[in-house]
């Protein structure tokens, strides 16, 4: 039978709230053990064959889930590798671009990725420089193997308001993209270029565009990106402004989810968050 946070309270630890733990009460490190899986061990008043003696119970509770806090970014995760599970890699060139090549562990499909290179393989994904893809890149990139749809971009652009139903996702986009754009490049347009030359970006102000500044990247083969800025203007009262632009035929590459996804890496990159720790 399963443990519930008040059977550890009860059954288990010694209720003195003594916080050797790191939690103020025993009820809140129980609550740990349960959905956090927080070792039992990590109170050091309980015994070891107490431990022990638990241990095969929360273990089989933990592989069934029960209790344990879900985390968006593991389940994203698992469902997009479900929905890349039946990938064909003689497909993918022509569908989202790269080519074929035999690599030492195999057959893989060579895909430029932002500055780097992605080798996908019928069992995975991984950096040709070794850098690690933080999850939720990974859950954009198997969601673009799975419905990358063969469309070259029309050079048409859209802002994430205009591609249907994303409503619920623009306030995402604001937050985690722009917001953190505006905040850092404010007054500080070189640095803004300087980043998106590192980036690969090409620069087109000036091409029938109002913005200051505007970068064009393509963090994947299929999927182009557009960056408008314009500075903030203290005398007129205008704070700076970022948005990001995509092709019209987005939507039939990545699900909306991911157009989010991918967006906060290219921010993050050009804000010099290299640092692959989860951005949950
Ligand atoms: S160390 Fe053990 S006894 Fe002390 S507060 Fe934490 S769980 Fe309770």
């Amino acid at each position: 039978m399963a443990l519930s946070a008040i059977d550890i309270y009860k059954k288990i630890l010694p209720k003195t709230n003594c916080k050797e733990c790191g939690y103020l009460t025993c009820m809140a490190f129980a609550s740990m053990v349960v959905s956090e899986k927080l070792p039992l061990e990590r109170c050091p008043h309980i015994p070891a064959d107490a431990v022990a003696h638990y241990h095969p119970e929360l273990l089989e509770q933990y592989q069934a889930g029960k209790w344990i806090k879900r985390d968006p970014a593991q389940d994203a995760l698992v469902w997009a590798k479900e929905r890349a599970a039946s990938m064909n890699l003689a497909d993918l060139p022509g569908r989202i671009g790269g080519q074929l090549i035999n690599a030492d562990d195999g057959l893989c499909l060579e895909l430029p990725y932002f500055q780097d290179v992605l080798l996908i393989f019928s069992n995975g994904v991984r950096t040709k420089s070794g850098e690690e893809l933080n999850r939720w890149e990974q859950v954009f990139i198997y969601n673009h193997l799975a419905q990358g749809g063969s469309e070259p971009p029309t050079g048409r652009w859209k802002a994430l308001e205009e591609i249907p139903n994303t409503v619920s996702k623009v306030k995402s986009m604001r937050e985690h993209v722009e917001i953190p754009l505006q905040t850092r490049f404010s007054g500080h347009l070189q640095d803004l270029r300087a980043a998106a030359d590192n980036l690969g970006g090409r620069e087109m102000t000036g091409q029938d565009k109002t913005a200051q500044v505007v970068y064009l990247f393509w963090p994947l083969p299929r999927i182009p990106v557009q960056l408008m800025f314009w500075d903030a203007d203290p005398s007129e009262g205008f704070e700076a402004k970022a948005s990001l632009l995509f092709d019209e035929t987005i939507t039939r590459h990545l699900d909306i989810e991911s157009i989010i996804f991918l967006s906060e890496q290219l921010s993050r990159r050009l804000m010099g968050e290299t640092d692959n720790s989860e951005a949950d």
